[in-house]
């Protein structure tokens, strides 16, 4: 097979491990049932190479690995060298016994492995996440993000180089959510360092998302250290939100639209605005304070438009312009089109419709469906901010699908802005994965 280029600075020890000798003898042990002689594939830190255990892939699939792409599938796995427990940081190889990458290993997951680091001579231990988490403070901090706001995403998972990691600070509170077995692996000493790098009074663990489950990992929901005072706020923007750490959505808030919240709150001087999958009232209160004639917010969870209202007391904002329902938005929108409701500026901020690719056919269906209806319901000269938060539609599906949607709803609208999530929620470039939250805001004609 063809030599790769080396990733690694230890070519010269690389090298030497023989690649077809590596392959063969790996083939030919598997033929026998035995493991395949390992000190082939030694680590020069890693003491004896016998006691590593480690991930071969089948020839070819190191291809995405060579890219920087983190994420190993288990199809892409000709053979596991020793035993590795879900969490432990394994070596992987290419089928030619050439490193690729240090990664933590989960057995119970399609993604196999995620990549903690490129580099052979690495230590995955504390300093290692110490030196990750550092770095992703210094960026945020070098961004000067915290100029509008006290929340922030301090790590973003893979795109923070911590793949399975999220963090999300709100004031003095961390809210901390382990999405794979590796960071599981690693919780106290995350802890640790998120305490020691941020002094937070509380890191509350909401480790409860439904992908825990695709990863074999319970459910978990509680204060990892400290503990979570009584009312957790954000200040964005100079608006206040009440977060509902415990058992709000996702950690509480979704801190990716704080730009595109502000954004529409720029353009709602004395307009008639309706905000649909309002949550805790984001895009309504920034419409109010911008001048808004009348906010319509719909959302299906009661305890959501609760505190939504809540925030707009909490803000000294003017509650007779708000009107609040509790309802489906497919049947809400219908609705409003049969009384022959109008407005200005719509918004439709939906939850994750296609977290793969594979639902993005159904996905597809619904996202025109609710920007149909939006289209319809838009005076002309009116705003549509449409967003998909789905990993599973890429920008251009998503601007296809909206085109089909003013198709058939008879209107021309042109694409005044596209947007993305805010700054804290970087995209490494080599996982393109990162870029999930897409936005367009259209003016009809
Ligand atoms: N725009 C919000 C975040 C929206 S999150 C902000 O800036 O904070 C998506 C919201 O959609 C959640 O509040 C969820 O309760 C709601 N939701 C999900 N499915 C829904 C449906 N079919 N009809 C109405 N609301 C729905």
């Amino acid at each position: 097979m063809s030599q790769t280029k080396p990733r690694s600075s230890s070519t010269p020890h690389r090298q030497s491990q023989g690649g077809k000798d590596f392959r063969k003898r790996v083939q030919r042990s598997k033929q026998q049932g035995q493991t395949p002689a390992r000190q082939t594939a030694s680590s020069p830190r890693t003491g004896n190479p016998a006691a590593r255990p480690g991930i071969i892939l089948k020839a070819e699939r190191e291809k995405s690995l060579l890219r920087r792409h983190p994420w190993i599938f288990s199809g892409a796995i000709e053979y596991i060298d020793g035993k590795p427990a879900s969490g432990d940081t394994v070596p992987v190889r290419d089928a030619a016994g050439n490193f690729l990458a240090w990664a933590a290993y989960n057995a119970d997951s399609q993604i196999a492995a995620r990549v903690w680091s490129w580099r052979e001579q690495e230590v995955i231990d504390q300093t290692f996440f110490r030196n990750r988490i550092a770095n992703a403070l210094a960026a945020r901090r070098t961004l000067g993000l915290d100029r509008d706001s006290n929340g922030m995403r301090l790590i973003h998972g893979e795109s923070d180089g911590l793949p399975g990691l999220i963090v999300d600070r709100y004031g003095d509170v961390l809210v901390m959510q382990l999405g794979s077995a590796g960071p599981e692996h690693w919780r106290d000493t995350l802890a640790d360092i998120l305490q020691e790098l941020c002094a937070p009074v509380c890191i509350y663990e909401r480790s409860d998302s439904d992908g825990r489950e695709l990863e074999g990992l319970p459910k978990r929901n509680g204060a990892v250290r400290g503990t979570l005072p009584e009312n957790v706020e954000v200040v964005e923007h100079g608006i206040r939100f009440t977060v509902d750490v415990a058992e709000g959505q996702k950690t509480g808030y979704y801190l990716d639209q704080r730009d595109n919240r502000a954004l529409t709150g720029t353009l709602a001087q004395d307009k008639d605005v309706l905000n649909c999958f309002c949550y805790t009232g984001g895009f309504s209160l920034y419409a109010l304070r911008g001048g808004a004639k009348l906010v319509l917010s719909i959302d299906s969870s009661q305890e959501a438009l609760q505190l939504a209202q809540r925030n707009v007391e909490l803000n000294g904002l003017d509650a007779s312009r708000t009107e609040w329902q509790c309802a489906d938005v497919f049947d809400a929108l219908r609705k409003l089109r049969d009384q022959n409701r109008k407005f200005d500026l719509i918004v439709l901020d939906p939850p994750k419709f296609a977290p793969t690719a594979a639902f993005a056919e159904k996905a597809s269906r619904a996202y025109k469906d609710i920007n149909l209806l939006g289209f319809k319901l838009l005076r002309p000269g009116g705003l549509l901010f449409t967003y998909s938060c789905s990993g599973g539609i890429s920008d251009d599906l998503f601007q296809k699908i909206i085109a089909g949607a003013a198709l058939d709803a008879g209107v021309d609208a042109q694409i005044v802005r596209k947007l993305h999530a805010a700054a804290d929620h970087p995209v490494l470039l080599s996982f393109p994965e990162g870029a999930y939250l897409k936005g367009l805001v259209l003016r009809v004609a």
